[in-house]
């Protein structure tokens, strides 16, 4: 059973743009996607209506269970909280949720650790390479294990060697965890390493113009 189902979903923007048209598709639990196009074919506004921060003009998204599940947040920019500590960042979402201080904590920790990132408890953001953020930013999203990540660009800002390493790290983390991830991006490569199902999009209307699925084993085995 899919986690979400979209049927002939479409988004007219206020100013007449036809960002997206026609989009159907199935998101199957613990699947990785990629949104693949040139800019303005409706990547970022399909994970908006992923996230629930716009709704389609017509058609339907279906969620499994019926009610859209917690997403984790993964943005090209990291937006850490620049006076707390990595590990603060880290803890807040755990907190938010009801978590001791000291509970939260130590879960943060070892989400610290597996983004590669022990050690670096203590330091502030800014004390951080933009990897590291990233990789902050990722162990932030995926510490409340929420069934959905997205990702918007996730390393578009990042070098290559960088974005390399964390396109590993990533995979390996989803190997591990078999969250559902669905993350936006102009790279090829980034798509058929990453992704285990590519959705190729166009512009004018945004619509996917072709699905393609990965079924080959992992590009580490
Ligand atoms: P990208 O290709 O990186 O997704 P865009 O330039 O398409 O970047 O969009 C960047 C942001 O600007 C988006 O979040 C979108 O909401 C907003 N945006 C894009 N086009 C318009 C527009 N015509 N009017 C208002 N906001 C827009
Ligand atoms: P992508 O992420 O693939 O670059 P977007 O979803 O950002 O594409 O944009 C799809 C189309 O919708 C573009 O033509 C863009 O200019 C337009 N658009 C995006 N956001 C807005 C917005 N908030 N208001 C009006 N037009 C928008």
């Amino acid at each position: 059973m899919s986690l979400v189902a979209l049927r002939g979903v479409a988004k007219r923007y206020a100013t007449g743009t036809l960002a997206l048209e026609g989009v159907s598709l199935d998101i199957a639990r613990g699947d990785f996607v990629a949104l693949l196009g040139p800019s303005g074919c409706g990547k970022s506004t399909l994970l908006r209506l992923l996230a629930g921060l716009a709704d389609p003009t017509a058609g339907s998204l279906s969620w499994q269970g019926t009610a859209r599940p917690e997403i984790g947040f993964v943005f090209q920019e990291p937006t850490l909280m620049p006076w707390a500590t990595a590990l603060r960042n880290v803890a807040l979402p755990l907190e938010l949720a009801g978590l001791r201080r000291r509970d939260a904590e130590a879960r943060a920790a070892d989400w610290m650790a597996r983004v590669g990132l022990a050690g670096f408890e203590r330091s502030y953001p800014r004390a951080l390479s933009g990897g590291m953020r990233m990789r902050v930013s990722i162990a932030r999203a995926l510490v409340t294990r929420p069934p959905l990540l997205l990702m918007d660009e996730p390393f578009a800002a990042l070098d290559e060697i960088t974005r390399f390493r964390l396109n590993d790290d990533l995979l390996r983390l989803w190997e591990a965890e078999r969250f559902t991830a669905v993350f936006v991006t102009h790279s090829v490569f980034e798509s058929v390493f990453l992704a285990r199902r590519i959705l190729v999009m166009a512009p004018r209307p945004g619509r996917i113009v072709a699905a393609l699925d990965i079924t080959a084993p992992s590009p580490r085995d």
